[in-house]
């Protein structure tokens, strides 16, 4: 019998505000609370799992909400926890440095993105930053299961890898094993969890993603909307030759910028995708979150 392919999805960025909205396109637009309960809805129903992103300090401090609207989406936020999601962090702000004694955004210019990259912080300073991620999402209710990056980062110091091991052995995650999702690799067949720091029942993966983005993607720009680049109506495309090579797993990222129902470009293109995904595969396949293909190889090891 053949094994099943073992399918699930990253969407990043996601935020009560978006970019990328048509003729606003550098705008921060606000999204209602009630696109994201119409996401995860939509997932629910349709038996779907995966990661999203919760970024506190991306526009903002969520746990502070400035108006009913933040409140709103802080809210639904909090009961990701009820549906087939894992909560990643995708660090604290997405963009500058946070300051966790002051609770405020550095002024120096330094930038998470450049942090994650640099080889000389230790393994004491990126624990403190993502518990510092950790403490502040749970104060929203989110317990974080994973790690996407901000950017992909194929070259990221090992010693976020190492960081994480310690806060899984520590008891700040949910979960002994977690996912870090931090590079697109497009065209690898088969392709599979990677262990980057192993100890005992606790391990840290890398969960590649297999597929680029074309719900739009973070642009949101009709350039990006393609779903024959998953599969077509033939049954070819990224994604589905990774499942009829039966890759042990096959991933697919997304943005809020182009996903969302309210002002993204990609949300009926994803819908169409799922639709041809199910019918076509829908019986060589199995929706689990990244934390639990996670967890399923390492107990395979
Ligand atoms: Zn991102």
């Amino acid at each position: 019998m053949a094994s099943r392919t073992r399918v699930s999805f990253f969407l990043d960025d996601m935020a009560p505000y978006a970019t990328g909205v048509p003729g606003r396109e550098d705008e921060w637009c606000p999204i209602d609370g009630d696109a994201l309960i119409e996401v995860r809805e939509y997932m629910k129903a349709r038996g779907l799992a995966g990661a999203m992103s919760v970024i506190p300090g991306m526009c903002g401090l969520l746990t502070r909400p400035k108006d009913a609207h933040e409140r709103k989406f802080a809210e639904a936020l909090g009961r990701l926890g009820d549906y087939p999601m894992d909560p990643h962090m995708e660090i604290m702000t997405h963009g500058a440095l946070f300051d966790f004694s002051k609770m405020v955004l550095t002024e120096d210019g330094s930038t998470e993105m450049d942090w994650l990259d640099d080889h000389t912080i230790s393994v004491a300073a990126c624990r403190d930053y993502f518990l510092g991620t950790i403490k502040v999402g749970r104060e929203l209710g989110v317990h974080y299961t994973g790690f996407s990056t901000p950017g992909t980062h194929p070259d990221m110091n090992p010693n976020v890898w190492t960081a994480f091991l310690e806060l899984a052995e520590a008891g700040e995650f949910p979960n002994e094993v977690v996912p870090v999702f931090a590079t697109v690799e497009e065209g690898t067949i088969p392709m599979a969890p990677r262990s980057k720091a192993v100890r005992g029942r606790f391990g840290v993966y890398d969960v590649a993603s297999g597929v680029w983005d074309y719900i739009a993607s973070w642009r949101n720009s009709p350039d990006w909307v393609n779903v024959d680049h998953y599969l077509d109506a033939e049954g070819n495309g990224f994604l589905a030759d990774l499942i009829k090579a039966e890759s042990p797993m096959a991933l697919f990222h997304m943005h809020w910028q182009g996903l969302n129902p309210q002002t993204g470009l990609g949300w009926k293109a994803f819908q169409e995708m799922i639709d041809r995904l199910m019918s076509q595969f829908g019986d060589r396949i199995l929706w689990q979150r990244p934390s639990e293909i996670a967890a399923a190889f390492h107990r395979a090891r």
